[in-house]
């Protein structure tokens, strides 16, 4: 019988809680309420001096190690700083992808000419990074993607159509999954690139989203030249590293956050609370409770050297689910149209956060395939 998820249950010591406390502080005197529009989660906007501050105060990158501009910091600590700047709506876009993901994956199986080029810049906020895993036709099924690598003097060409691909207009880099070679399983002959976003060859076709933004894009290659220097750890083995990527980006607190703000700032425009609000109120605050306890056993798990992928995909897909559940009841409480028009900042997030929400449960693995993640390992 394999190993089912598995979550211990953990509470924040008491340098963890100092470290909240003056996330907060920071906070309330870089982005005072009132000062800025609140983002929902890590769709928040992305602003790069902002980033850069964070940055400065050894908040991106924090479990990276010292000698590349890290903080040799726990996944816990990182679960601290990420939960307050995304309950405080913070401008996390241009970090977002590179600090929750690319740079581990880059400290784990990048060279180390790569580990000196990269990291810094993630670590002090200045690299922006996208993923670029999905194609047309590669989606859930990611095995069946057909950008391909092929093999030249001093490097690889990648040819190849990814979609749907978060902030590629603006990112500087995009850690790219090709086939570099056609093997009976199609989870073999894969390699991970990674992809100077202003390579010739490299064209971004913005995807207009349905609330009107453009933060997602088609990527073609044609033709890109990749040198062998920028090969992302091993040729062949894109898959298994791939598969470990994913761990750092379903399991975290964005995964249940993004609707917050829209309820905290219900709280914030409503005088009067009644009952039935108090009863929500309640059971949503349970809700969060709970996942957040998932979601924090996850981190201390990547302290104990595992790599919670079954947890992870867990805590996406109760995550996920509830910032819908969370919207439903509100709209069915307050019984309001929601407008972007509205002069209720709490009737635009909402608004935005009905055109968006469900997307959650689609990016990073959606719902039936995070459920098959989980049913396998239980099997
Ligand atoms: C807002 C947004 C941002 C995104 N950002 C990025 C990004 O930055 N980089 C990137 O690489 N990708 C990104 N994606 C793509 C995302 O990862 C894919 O959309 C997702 O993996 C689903 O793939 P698909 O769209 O091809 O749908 P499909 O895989 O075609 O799935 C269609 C439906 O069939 C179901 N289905 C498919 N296979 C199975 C199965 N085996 N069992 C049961 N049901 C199944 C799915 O659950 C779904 O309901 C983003 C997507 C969105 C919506």
């Amino acid at each position: 019988m394999k190993a089912g998820p598995r979550f211990v249950t953990t509470d924040l010591r008491p340098l963890e809680l100092a470290l909240q406390s003056e996330v907060r502080a920071f906070l309330a005197e870089e982005l005072p309420r009132g000062s800025y529009r609140p983002g929902l989660g890590f769709m928040a906007e992305a602003d790069k001096a902002f980033s850069r501050k964070l940055g400065a105060r050894g908040w991106l990158g924090m479990a990276l190690p010292k000698a590349y501009g890290g903080g040799e910091r726990s996944a816990v600590e990182r679960f601290i700083v990420t939960e307050e700047l995304l309950a405080w709506g913070a401008p996390v876009g241009h970090h977002w992808v590179a600090d929750r993901q690319s740079g581990s994956t880059i400290a784990a199986f990048g060279s180390e000419a790569q580990k000196q080029r990269f990291l810094p810049g993630i670590c002090s906020g200045e690299l922006g990074f996208s993923i670029g895993m999905s194609e047309p036709g590669a989606g859930s099924d990611l095995a069946g993607l057909r950008t391909t690598a092929r093999k030249v003097e001093g490097g690889w060409r990648l040819d190849g159509t990814k979609v749907w691909t978060t902030g590629a207009h603006r990112t500087d880099w995009m850690i790219t999954l090709c086939r570099s070679s056609e093997e009976s399983d199609r989870r073999q002959g894969m390699t991970q690139f990674l992809v100077d976003m202003s390579s010739s060859g490299l064209k971004v076709n913005p995807i207009p989203f349905l609330d009107g933004t453009a933060d997602f894009n088609e990527v073609v290659l044609d033709d890109v030249f990749v040198p062998d220097e920028l090969v992302l750890g091993e040729v062949g083995r894109g898959w298994s590293q791939n598969t470990a990527e994913l761990a750092f980006e379903r399991g975290g607190p964005d995964r249940y956050l993004s609707t917050y703000v829209v309820v905290e700032q219900w709280l914030r425009e409503t005088a009067d609370l009644d009952d039935e609000a108090l009863r929500l109120l309640g059971r949503l605050t349970a809700c969060w409770w709970g996942l957040r306890q998932l979601s924090l056993a996850s981190a201390r798990t990547i302290d104990e050297g595992r790599s919670p992928v079954v947890e992870a995909a867990l805590v996406k897909e109760l995550g996920t689910r509830f910032e819908q559940d969370v919207l439903e009841a509100l709209q069915h409480l307050v019984d309001v149209e929601p407008s972007p028009q509205s002069t209720s900042l709490f009737e635009r997030l909402l608004c935005e956060a009905i055109l968006t929400a469900p997307s959650n449960t689609i990016r990073g693995g959606t719902v039936e395939v995070l459920r098959s993640v989980v049913a396998k390992a239980l099997l």
